[in-house]
Formats: C-alpha cells, structure tokens, sequence
C-alpha cells in the first residue's frame, strides 16, 4: 500500500517535471531561444530521481550537454559521476540540473536578465522535488540559492562557504544547503581538487 502511494508521487512528480520540460522548450521569450535554434541545440532541463534527497545545480549547459539535453555530461560531469560514486551514487539517485537551462554562447557567464528568465522553472523544481539537500555547484548556483532561501550568508565568498552545510527555513520545511566548488573549476585550479572531493564526503551523512 505504502509502496503504491511512493509511485503515486513520484509519477505526480515526474508529471509536473514533463510540464516544465514543455515550457521551457517552447520558451520562445528566452533571451538564448535564437542561439538554441541557430546552432541545433536541446534546453537542458534536468534529469535523475524526482524524489531525490539531493538536488545538484550547477550553471548552465556547455555545448555537449545542449546537444544532447542532458546535464553534465562532458568533462566537469564525469567529475561529477567520479565524486558521486565515492559516496555509492549514481546519476539516479539524486536530481541533477542547471540555473540556466540552455546554452550561453561560448559558455560565458550567464547574464542576470538569463537567470531572471530562467529561475521560475529552477524554483519550481526545487518545490515539486522537495529535496533535503541542495547542492550548489559553483558561486551562480550557490548566490541563487542563498539569495532565494533569505540566507544570511548571501554576498559571502564561495572561498568562505564551499563545504560548509547551512540551514534554511522554507515552505518546505528545514532544507540542508551545500555550496561547492563548480566541478570545472579544477581544471583550471588543480589545487582545488582535493578541497572538492572533500567537501563532496559531506554528502554521504545525507544519503
Ligand atoms: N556545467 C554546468 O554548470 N552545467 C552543466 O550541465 C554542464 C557543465
């Protein structure tokens, strides 16, 4: 009985993701719709279990992930397939997804007028998935995030908050929130490496 209540949910939850999914593919006001369209590429809207307790957002897609629509899926996402399996995960487990849902042109930073745009979906996720945990992977993520959920840590430095597990107040209850760095930020830094993969074990309290 319980059981077919969970599938219930999750089905209602997966519903409500396909919607945004829709939306956002025909999100024709996006300020990157054109780009989208001139190169061929997919909106990226996220992908993994949605009833995880562990939500991941990064930035936004790179080029490999808009042409496949899928998250992380080049370099900075096998990163991330490498740090989840040393706490036992996979891709499944958790719910994987991005501020920005489709490409900025030659990955630059996103624009504030892009995360205006893009953030109801990002908000609206969060709520239908109701995660405990919110993973931010890098400094656009994680300044949302803090932003959104009234943080007073807001304006801190990623330098100061990655790893450290902060405690928000929502309409969804106690919500655990972890800033790391950003996956890619290693390969330009190689001496973050390790500061990543440590902070990423923190995780494992939560699974
Ligand atoms: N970097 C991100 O922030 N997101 C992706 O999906 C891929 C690379």
């Amino acid at each position: 009985m319980k059981d077919k209540k969970l599938t219930t949910i999750s089905t209602n939850k997966a519903q409500r993701l396909a919607q945004i999914e829709l939306a956002v593919h025909r999100l024709e006001s996006s300020p990157l719709y054109a780009y989208r369209i001139e190169h061929g590429y997919k909106p990226v809207i996220g992908e993994g279990n949605p009833s995880a307790s562990i939500l991941f957002i990064g930035e936004a897609p790179g080029e490999k992930e808009a042409l496949s629509g899928r998250p992380f899926v080049g370099r900075a996402g096998q990163v991330l397939d490498e740090m989840l399996a040393i706490i036992s995960l996979n891709r499944e487990d958790v719910y994987i997804t991005n501020i920005i849902k489709d490409r900025p042109p030659h990955n630059r930073d996103p624009k504030a007028p892009e995360i205006a745009c893009y953030s109801p979906y990002l908000i609206e996720q969060i709520e239908i998935i109701d995660p405990k945990v919110i993973v931010t992977l890098g400094r656009f993520a994680m300044n949302f995030i803090l932003r959104q959920f009234s943080l007073p840590e807001y304006g801190e430095t990623i330098g100061n908050l990655h790893g450290r597990v902060l405690t928000a107040e929502s309409d969804l209850g106690l919500i655990q929130i972890i800033p790391l760095y950003h996956p890619a930020a290693i390969f330009y830094n190689r001496s973050l490496e390790a500061t990543l993969f440590e902070d990423f074990k923190k995780l494992a309290q939560f699974t």
